[in-house]
C-alpha cells in the first residue's frame, strides 16, 4: 500500500465514524413485546430508539421472528425481554443474531407465582422461594418449561421492579444520561403508585365474593393476587396449549354453580371458545381484556397505564 492510499483510507475511515456518531445518537433498544416497548419509552424518553418485536394485539407466546427482527437485534445496544420463559422464541433469535450486547430480563426479582398448565383455578400460589438456586445460572435451559407464570406485568407492584431493571439496563449502556433515566423512572413509578391506589378503589365497588371472571387463557393470576379477583380460564398460562373438552366442561359447570355473570374475550386470543361458553351458560361477554399486548395507538389500551385501567374498568362494569 502506498503512503497516499493509506492516508486517504484513514481519512475515509475517520469521516465514516464521526458522521455515523453524529447521525444517530439515540441508544438502539429492542423490546420483545408492546408492554415493554412502552415501559422502555417511559424510562428512556428521547434518548432511546426502540424497535418492538411483537406488535400491538400480538401473541408473544407463539411468535415467529422475521428476518428484520434479527437485523434489529444485531444492531441493538440493549435487548429488553420479560423473561420467565414468556418469549420462548427469544433465546434462539438472540443466538442467530449473534447478539453480544446487554440484555435486561424485566421480570428479574419480582414476586413470582407458579405457572399452571391447566385450568386448575385462577388462584396463583406464592413462589415459596425454596427452588434450587444452584440452577439459577442456567436459567434459560435447566428448569421445566413454564415453572413460573410469566404474566407478571399485570401486577403494578411487579412493574415497579421492571422499571428499575430497565433504568439499570439503560444506565449501563448509556451512563452519560443516567440522571435522566433515574428521574424518568422515579416519575413513572409515582404514576404507577397513584394508579394502583385508584384501581384498588374501583375494584372495591364489587364485593369480594362477586369478583369472578372467566378469560380465554390464564393471563391474570398476578392481577388476581393484587386485587383479590377470582380468575378462571379454560386454557393454561400459554396460548400454545389448547383447552381440553374437560377443561371447558369444568368451566361451564363452575359458571352455573357459582352464578358467574360475565366471561371476557382477550385482544390476543382465539375467542371462539369463550363465545361458545357464553352461549351455553347465562354468562354474557363482559368485554375485551388486554392480556399480553397493548392496543393500537387509537385503541383503548395504547400504554401500560391505560391498559391496566381499561382492564379494571371493563371488569368492574361487567360485574356491577
Ligand atoms: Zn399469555
Amino acid at each position: 500500500m502506498s503512503k497516499a492510499t493509506f492516508a486517504v483510507s484513514m481519512i475515509a475511515l475517520g469521516l465514516g465514524c464521526s458522521s455515523a456518531v453524529i447521525a444517530d445518537t439515540k441508544v438502539p433498544v429492542v423490546t420483545s413485546f408492546s408492554v415493554l416497548g412502552d415501559l422502555v419509552q417511559q424510562v428512556g424518553g428521547d434518548h432511546v430508539a426502540i424497535t418492538n418485536l411483537v406488535k400491538a394485539n400480538g401473541d408473544a407466546h407463539v411468535y415467529n421472528p422475521a428476518p428484520l427482527d434479527a437485523k434489529a437485534i444485531a444492531s441493538a445496544q440493549l435487548v429488553v425481554m420479560n423473561g420467565l420463559e414468556f418469549e420462548g422464541w427469544m433465546p434462539r433469535l438472540l443466538e442467530s443474531s449473534n447478539f453480544k450486547g446487554n440484555k435486561v430480563l424485566a421480570a428479574d426479582g419480582i414476586d413470582t407465582i407458579k405457572g399452571h398448565s391447566c385450568s386448575c383455578g385462577g388462584h396463583g400460589h406464592h413462589d415459596d422461594h425454596d427452588h434450587d438456586h444452584d440452577h439459577d445460572h442456567d436459567h434459560d435451559h435447566d428448569h421445566d418449561h413454564g415453572e413460573f407464570d410469566p404474566h407478571s406485568w399485570h401486577s403494578i407492584k411487579n412493574v415497579k421492579v421492571y422499571v428499575k431493571n430497565i433504568e439499570q439496563g439503560l444506565t449501563k449502556v448509556d451512563p452519560t444520561n443516567a440522571d435522566d433515566y433515574q428521574r424518568n423512572a422515579a416519575l413513572y413509578i409515582q404514576k404507577l403508585d397513584k394508579l394502583d391506589v385508584k384501581l384498588h378503589k374501583k375494584i372495591a365497588l364489587i364485593p369480594e365474593g362477586k369478583r369472578k371472571v372467566i378469560t380465554p387463557h390464564a393471563a391474570f393470576a398476578y392481577m388476581a393476587r393484587d386485587y383479590k379477583i377470582d380468575f378462571h380460564a379454560p386454557q393454561g398460562t400459554s396460548t400454545e396449549s389448547e383447552a381440553s373438552a374437560g377443561d371447558v366442561a369444568k368451566i361451564i359447570k363452575q359458571i352455573r354453580s357459582e352464578g358467574i355473570k360475565a366471561v371476557f374475550v382477550e385482544n390476543i386470543s382465539d375467542n371462539r371458545l369463550i363465545e361458545q361458553i357464553s352461549r351455553e351458560t347465562d354468562a354474557k361477554i363482559g368485554g375485551q381484556l388486554y392480556s399480553d399486548a397493548l392496543s393500537e395507538p387509537t385503541g383503548p389500551a395504547p400504554t401500560y397505564l391505560k391498559m391496566m385501567e381499561y382492564n379494571v374498568d371493563t371488569i368492574v362494569n361487567a360485574l356491577k
